[in-house]
């Protein structure tokens, strides 16, 4: 058995009052490939953004027993994820020369850029956000976060909103994580997904009714 990465009891986040999640235990691996499913606004991207330490949960205990501070450990790519208005290159290796790393960009783009699904990485570094299609800037981004070295991957649906191929290669990219041992946390209802790869499923209860009283 491995070592839990995260461990969670009775974890609940509010908006406005309103439970948005309401997890009574959750334990996630080391190394372990999650998917979180469950119906539209069930709390899969809550959870993510608590997994993240983006946000404070409202009640109950999240543990993360990582060798340092989750967040620093942990990337989370968003849905539609944002790419800066600058080239491929740039927005792939902007973290690491935000940490002083000068040497070895070249390799880290062209490595990350095929973990991400571009067999061709050498066609896009000079792009800009704009002459990219939706799956490639989905994959662009996951380079991005591939780049810093993540010890926890954080997916928010990614390939909801991606063309065919483009769904394929971040199966692929999924499944590669867990041969490199990064922990994969990836919230989809996606069939296809699913299906490519081996994970543990955790189903997340009932969408909130928004038409009852509190
Ligand atoms: P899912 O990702 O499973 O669709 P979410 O985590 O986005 O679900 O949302 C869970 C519930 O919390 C929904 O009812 C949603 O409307 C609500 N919610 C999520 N984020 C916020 C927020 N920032 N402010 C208010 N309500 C939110
Ligand atoms: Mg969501």
């Amino acid at each position: 058995m491995s070592t839990n990465l995260y461990e969670a009891h009775n974890l609940v986040q509010r908006y406005n009052g309103r439970e948005a999640l309401n997890v009574p235990h959750l334990a996630i691996g080391q190394g372990e490939t999650v998917f979180l499913t469950g119906p539209n606004g069930c709390g899969k991207s809550t959870l993510l953004r608590l997994l993240a330490f983006l946000e404070r949960p409202a009640g109950g205990v999240l543990r993360y027993a990582g060798a340092a501070e989750g967040r620093k450990e942990a990337t989370l790519l968003l849905q539609d994820p944002y790419l800066l208005h600058m080239s491929v290159f740039d927005n792939v290796v902007l973290g690491l020369k935000l940490r002083n790393q000068k040497a070895g960009l070249r390799q880290v783009f062209e490595s990350c850029m095929r973990a991400a699904g571009f067999d061709d990485p050498w066609n896009f570094p000079e792009r800009g956000p704009r002459e990219l299609s939706g799956g490639e800037r989905q994959r662009v981004a996951l380079a991005s976060r591939l780049a810093l070295r993540p010890r926890v991957l954080l997916l928010d649906e990614p390939t909801a909103n991606v063309d065919a191929a483009s769904a394929r290669a971040l199966a692929q990219a999924v499944k590669n994580c867990k041969i490199e041992g990064i922990t994969v946390v990836c919230a989809t209802h996606d069939p296809a997904l699913l299906r490519a790869v081996d994970a543990h499923e955790i189903r997340l209860g009932t969408a909130w009714d928004m038409d009852s009283p509190d």
